[in-house]
């Protein structure tokens, strides 16, 4: 009964498992889900149930084509990631070769897409057409945070399933499964609900860290003590493009939630709406440097700044907009 032992999005089980009773498996499927869904697993599962010794419509977990499948060392079951920025073009060409060849060991060719967004136009292309006829053995399944980034012409050869966020109780209670102390459980599950965050699968030991720091910048913004140290951080990390892009996002990203936190706050708010409810002192303190309406154009320009980086802005630009918006003398308090 393993599918029934993965975690949340109990009505995808349902779907996945009445396709392999029915034996109404579509070619093309492509999974969408963010945070903490685990996309890998639900497909490795499929996979897995479509090519048990021991199980018909679901898996054993425990036969030598589970183990082998879990182990990315079963012939037949390919889990691919891109190479790189992007998948490459001979990463497409191989599949679309080797899907035409039998299966070696099992039933079914499986072809697991890790992070189908990053296929490009070109390489995208060059899949329409194994995605329209696949071989008879062969499924595909693209897994995507968002199906934004997934061209059109690939999301309609696909059936699509949708993966729902697990509800904060649901996260709650499964970090106290894995003996995780109370406390902190209860923490990681009220951030969940602001950030789409793989709680799950994720390591929170440096999200949780990541905050501190976070939390550190917005306090010399706020305080106007000590922004020429944020600046040359960011302007350091400009260099490379990868590296500023991930660190701007979730410094934007957690910059919002102390924000909205600090406006909870300032509105006498119980402590108990906080996301941040661990850093409640600290927030207290930071709420005395900006009034209402600061805070809310903070809050609006963090999300126009996640707009742009998504657009694909320059680095240099970003920067200079983040660290504007701190010291606008345009908006009052500030
Ligand atoms: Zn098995």
């Amino acid at each position: 009964m393993p599918f029934a032992e993965l975690f949340g999005n109990r009505r995808i089980k349902r779907v996945l498992t009445s396709y392999l009773r029915n034996r109404t498996i579509p070619p093309a499927m492509l999974f969408s889900g963010a945070g903490s869904v685990n996309l890998k697993g639900f497909a490795l599962g499929l996979a897995k149930a479509l090519n048990c010794l021991k199980m018909e419509h679901d898996f054993c977990g425990e036969c030598a084509h589970c183990l082998d499948i879990d182990r990315e060392m079963f012939p037949d079951v390919r889990l691919l990631r891109p190479d790189g920025q992007q998948y490459k073009k001979e990463q497409v060409d191989f599949i679309v070769e080797d899907q035409l060849r039998r299966p070696l060991k099992g039933d079914r060719k499986v072809y697991i897409l890790e992070s189908a967004q990053m296929l490009s136009e070109s390489s995208a292309n060059a899949f329409l057409k194994a995605l329209e006829e696949p071989s008879e053995t062969t499924i595909f399944i693209l897994l995507t945070p968002s199906l934004a980034g997934i061209l059109p012409t690939i999301q309609s050869r696909c059936q699509v399933l949708r993966f729902a966020p697990p509800a904060p109780e649901e996260i709650r209670k499964y970090l106290l499964g894995q003996g995780m102390q109370e406390e902190k459980a209860a923490l990681l599950s009220r951030l969940s609900q602001s950030q789409r965050l793989d709680l799950i699968h994720g390591n929170y030991d440096e999200l949780l860290a990541a905050r501190g720091a976070v939390l550190d910048v917005l306090g010399r913004l706020l305080r106007h003590d000590g922004e020429g140290e944020v600046l040359v951080k960011l302007n350091e990390l400009n260099r490379r493009r990868d590296a500023f892009i991930t660190y701007f996002r979730e410094l934007v990203n957690l910059i919002s939630q102390f924000l909205r936190d600090i406006m909870v706050l300032k509105a006498g708010g119980d402590a108990s709406l906080l996301f941040n409810i661990d850093f409640r002192e600290e927030l207290m303190v930071l709420s005395q440097y900006s009034g209402e309406e600061k805070l809310l154009f903070l809050i609006r320009r963090m999300e126009t700044l996640l707009r742009d980086v998504q657009r694909n802005l320059n680095a240099k630009v970003l920067t200079q907009e983040f660290i504007r918006s701190f010291s606008d003398p345009e908006t009052g308090v500030g």
